[in-house]
């Protein structure tokens, strides 16, 4: 295979397992947003889910970065609520800022182009009990192993900090989104939106990992 279908390959394996997850996780992730939201979150990234699927052949057909835009304005486009828009603005700027010759230095520095698309489009960060509470914590990881640990170390810091991220919004109050507005009675309940960051970042690990393992076998 060629460095580009190799890529396409695994992006494609990547689409595939992160909206598998978010279906198959999607009545947990509305329970999680019933507590302190709507109640339509699982519901919301499921569509995306479906959007993405549908369309997974053309964008597989497509340069990786322009495939991330195109994803992105998908999830934009099928998804109504906040997170639609948060996380369609990640997956833009992941493909802006993807880089030629993909180094994981190279990546972490794209993910962290990504994550602040999400801090501007949101006006939020760190602590507020979104989605950022795992994002943000699984960028820094990823970027400050990137340059010194092999691949598979660096991912496993970064879901070693994507699943602090997300237990650590059970104790805090919401100051963005909808949660918002039911105060204090947020408190004890884990927020949704960083449930499915997590679920994401596992996905894509996931495959990552099996990939590079599968390679160490052959070579
Ligand atoms: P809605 O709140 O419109 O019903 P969803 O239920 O799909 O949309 O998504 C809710 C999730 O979106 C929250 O759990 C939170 O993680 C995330 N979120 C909401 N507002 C913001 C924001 N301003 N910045 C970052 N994340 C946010
Ligand atoms: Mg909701």
């Amino acid at each position: 295979m060629t460095a580009v279908s190799e890529e396409s390959a695994l992006f494609e394996d990547c689409l595939q397992a992160v909206c598998e997850s978010l279906q198959a996780n999607e009545a947990e992730l509305s329970a999680l947003d019933r507590a302190i939201g709507d109640g339509d979150h699982g519901a919301n990234l499921g569509r995306a889910a479906r959007a993405l699927l549908e369309a997974r052949a053309e964008l597989a057909a497509m340069p990786l970065s322009q495939a991330l835009e195109r994803a992105g304005m998908l999830v934009v486009t099928s998804v109504g609520g906040a997170s639609g828009p948060l996380y369609g603005s990640m997956l833009m700027a992941l493909g802006r800022s993807w880089p030629e010759r993909p180094t994981p230095v190279a990546i972490a520095s794209a993910l962290e182009q990504a994550v602040q698309a999400v801090c501007k489009r949101g006006r939020s960060t760190m602590g507020e009990k979104t989605m950022l509470d795992v994002l943000m914590p699984a960028a820094q990881a990823f970027r400050e192993s990137a340059g010194t640990k092999a691949l598979d170390d660096a991912m496993q810091s970064m879901l070693g900090a994507a699943d602090a991220g997300f237990a650590a919004t059970r104790p805090l109050r919401a100051t963005k989104g909808r949660a918002a507005y039911v105060g204090e009675r947020a408190i004890g309940h884990y927020d949704p939106g960083a449930a499915s960051a997590r679920l994401c970042l596992h996905a894509v690990a996931g495959v990552l990992t099996r990939k590079s393992q599968q390679q160490e076998r052959v070579s």
